[in-house]
């Protein structure tokens, strides 16, 4: 039995796509081994979000070939469609796959027996219609769940839409077995997966709205996230219809960037921000509870301070749950790489950290704001220096002593307070209501 070892890097759309081609294979007689160890085929899918995401599948790769340099090496993702040269020279790379041919990974690697000069099979991405369905296994918590791909938006700095090609998707139907396929397995939380999710619906005339109510009546799913959204793609109706939902919880993730609409209009981003701001407020109207997360890059050429400062007052203003910063990066190919006013890394670099404690005080405050009010955890598996951990519906991450028979059970608790090293709450259990 021939052993296959899995790397993904990036982000919950490659991590569902690995998991899914993993249980191909399982299904076709190979033995699925940790990627630390020694095995026959290793099969490595890309990002190429930044430069470190590059920098950091070359590592990845030179590890495995270090590990056992007999094993067939293939790489796919991100990276690999848009530098298949750059990574079949990299030294035990053999096959080198493009977005379109990812789903057809198993007859690849069965048609690889020998290693030698790398093949690299790619594709043209602005062609592709293909859609390759995907959902995550093996955690008995959640699932990501791919229901979209590819994104039509042309934002300045993004290579995304040249690296997996236009916005597609599974019809509702077809993604509403899978729901019912994960809730039989006994996993109780889905995470939609997309690259523009709020974009659903182009391959099949249906919308990301048809597809929540739809998915809210799957019954053994006790829990639907969406794991990001653009501000301009979520609106009223849907605001309005999750305040209500039985299962889509309380938790935006959507992207801002920029708090200067200057910039945001540099960035090709389809909104200001007056109306990110109002979204979230209207959030908060019907949810107060809500966790917002949101993106922001620093350092984009032409940031100057002043519109950063307008960027930090902005989040400030608008005080969501947690930022996620990404300090600017240059992707060749992308119009933002050829943009005059570069900022200096260094300067990026401080922005970001003053990004960091901005993020880590409202999250403090998000915290300390839900003590006393009641919610619901989900408590995962794992077990750390005799603790237990799970998210609320609200995604506040939920401490308790370890014990075995909680882990995959949903349980009403009431928040009692934050422990500010490990960035969790303390709860008191409803020990009467769980299921
Ligand atoms: S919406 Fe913009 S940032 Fe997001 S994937 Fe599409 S082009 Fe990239």
């Amino acid at each position: 039995m021939p052993s296959i070892a899995f790397i993904t890097l990036g982000c919950k759309l490659n991590f569902a796509e690995t998991s899914t081609l993993a249980r191909r294979f399982m299904e076709a007689g190979f033995e699925r081994t940790h990627p630390a160890r020694r095995a026959d085929v290793y099969v490595v899918n890309t990002c190429s979000v930044t430069e470190q995401a590059d920098k950091k599948c070359r590592q990845a790769i030179r590890r495995l070939t270090y590990l056992n340099p007999a094993a067939l090496v293939v790489v796919t993702g991100c990276y690999a469609q848009l530098n298949p040269d750059e990574v079949a020279q990299i030294e035990g790379v053999d096959l080198v796959i493009g977005a379109d041919r990812k789903g057809n990974l198993l007859e690849y690697v069965n048609n690889l027996r020998t290693k030698g000069k790398a093949d690299s099979v790619p594709c043209d991405v602005r062609t592709v219609e293909s859609f390759f369905p995907a959902f995550s296994s093996g955690d008995r918590t959640r699932s990501f769940l791919k229901v979209q791909d590819g994104c039509d938006y042309r934002c300045s700095y993004c290579t995304i839409p040249l690296a997996r090609g236009k916005s597609r998707n599974s019809p509702v139907s077809e993604l509403l077995r899978e729901a019912e396929i994960i809730a039989a397995s006994g996993v109780r939380e889905i995470v939609l997966t997309g690259v523009n999710i709020g974009d659903f619906g182009k391959t099949s005339g249906e919308s990301l709205f048809d597809l929540l109510r739809a998915l809210d009546r799957v019954q053994g799913i006790e829990r639907i996230r969406i794991s990001s959204i653009e501000p301009n793609l979520l609106t009223d109706d849907m605001i309005d219809w999750i305040a209500r939902s039985r299962a889509v919880m309380p938790h935006f993730h959507i992207p801002l960037q920029s708090g200067c609409n200057r910039i945001l209009a540099a960035m090709r981003r389809r909104y200001r921000r007056e109306l990110f701001a109002e979204r979230t407020q209207k959030i908060k109207r019907l949810l107060p509870q809500a966790f917002i997360g949101v993106d922001v890059i620093v350092g984009f050429p032409g940031e100057r301070g002043d519109d950063f400062r307008e960027t930090c007052d902005f989040l400030q203003t608008l005080a969501p749950a947690s930022l996620h910063i990404f300090p600017y990066s240059e992707r060749p190919g992308t119009p933002a790489a050829a943009m005059t006013a570069s900022v200096p890394k260094p300067e990026r670099a401080a922005r970001a950290r003053t990004l960091l404690e901005l993020s880590d005080l409202l999250n403090r405050q998000f915290y300390t704001a839900n003590i006393g009010q009641p919610t619901r955890v989900l408590w995962e598996s794992a077990c750390k220096d005799g603790l237990m951990f799970g998210f609320s519906d609200n995604y506040l991450k939920i401490e308790t002593p370890y014990r075995k028979e909680l882990a995959g059970r949903l349980q009403s608790v009431r928040i009692t307070g934050f422990n500010p090293e490990r960035r969790t709450a303390s709860i008191e259990m409803n020990n009467e209501e769980w299921s």
